[in-house]
């Protein structure tokens, strides 16, 4: 079994980049932080104060998340209702640190990640996936970029999608997302030991992915 951890900030090209391996190598990919949005938009749609840590968690363990294969793409149901697009709102993405942040949030769905990822070849990415999930992931990989990059990357994702936002209000929100998850006790966004740091802000997405399968392809039992 083969286990490939891709950790990093915000907007550094992880999901893009654990997607086309996936794809390449024919795998699992596991997109945890679409994990922690379908449990904050669950908490934020049932109007549970996200300051309220004690219902908040029961709300999450009470929440049944799956991810499907939809015509190719991958898609995730929270309760069985497909949340793949609701989980990629302003709101959600407003909220998501802080409902990360909770020590019974992160273990309900780190248990779940570990238990998706029994008996296959997996690629997953987030922010603790190399350090608390899969610590003994055989390929680790950090994505880095400078904050100006990746938020001019999201202005364009925003543009195409007709939401109005200034770089200058993406910068701060990016800059926000990293603070909290990178200091919060639980968890924390971290390199993980042995991990290869790839700077994306200079490389095309398809370097990307072949410097990650070039790592794969050099151990030595694939
Ligand atoms: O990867 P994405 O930007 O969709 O993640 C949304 C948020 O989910 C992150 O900003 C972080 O707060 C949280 N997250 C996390 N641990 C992970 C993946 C995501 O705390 N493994």
């Amino acid at each position: 079994m083969i286990t490939v951890s891709i950790d990093g900030p915000a907007g550094s090209g992880k999901s893009t980049t654990a997607r086309l391996v996936a794809q390449k190598l024919k795998c699992l990919y596991i997109d945890t932080g679409a994990m922690y949005r379908a449990v904050t938009f669950r908490v934020l749609s049932l109007g549970v104060n996200p300051h309220d840590e004690k219902t908040l968690v029961e709300v999450v363990r009470n929440s049944d998340i799956k991810f499907v294969n939809k015509k190719g793409e991958l898609a995730i149901l929270l309760n069985k209702k497909d949340v793949t697009k609701e989980i990629r709102s302003v709101r959600v993405t407003q909220h998501v640190s802080l409902i990360s942040s909770y020590r019974g949030v992160r273990e309900h769905l780190v248990a779940l990640q570990r238990e998706m990822a029994e008996n296959s070849n997996i690629v997953c990415e987030g922010r603790d996936i190399g350090t608390v999930v899969f610590p003994n992931a055989d390929i680790k990989v950090y994505l880095d970029c400078s904050i100006e990059e990746r938020a001019k990357r999201r202005l364009l994702d925003l543009q195409r999608a007709h939401v109005r936002k200034t770089l200058e209000e993406l910068k701060e929100d990016i800059r926000k997302r990293d603070t909290m998850d990178s200091e919060r006790e639980f968890s924390p966004l971290r390199i993980p030991d042995g991990a290869e740091i790839i700077d994306t802000a200079n490389i095309t997405i398809q370097e990307q992915v072949e410097r990650v399968l070039d790592l794969i392809y050099s151990l030595e039992d694939i």
